[in-house]
């Protein structure tokens, strides 16, 4: 198990959706980064590709389409942002 996904509970939310985020750290999960649907590339270690998200930011990023191409694409920004910031987060925490 990554990191990434072992520390995610309690961890705050690394996506942040305007208008949805509860902010709770104890809903925090590890939202994996879906290399496999975006760009249909198989990643042996996609465990670690992933953002801490509270329930309510995981819930819209696990909804899939349909919804507006548009919006999918600022949510798939959103949650490779968020997999940015988890990953700097992480780099923090060792040293
Ligand atoms: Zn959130």
């Amino acid at each position: 198990m990554s990191k990434a996904r072992q520390l995610a509970k309690g961890q705050p939310c690394m996506i942040g959706i305007a208008g949805t985020c509860n902010g709770d750290p104890e809903t925090t999960v590890f939202a994996r980064y879906p290399m496999d649907v975006y760009f249909d590339i198989e990643m042996s270690s996609d465990d670690e590709l992933g953002a801490w998200a509270c329930s309510a930011c995981n819930a819209v990023l696990v909804r899939r389409p349909p919804i507006l191409e548009e919006f999918f694409l600022q949510l798939r920004l959103f949650h490779a942002e968020g997999v940015l910031r988890t990953q700097h987060a992480i780099r923090e925490m060792d040293r």
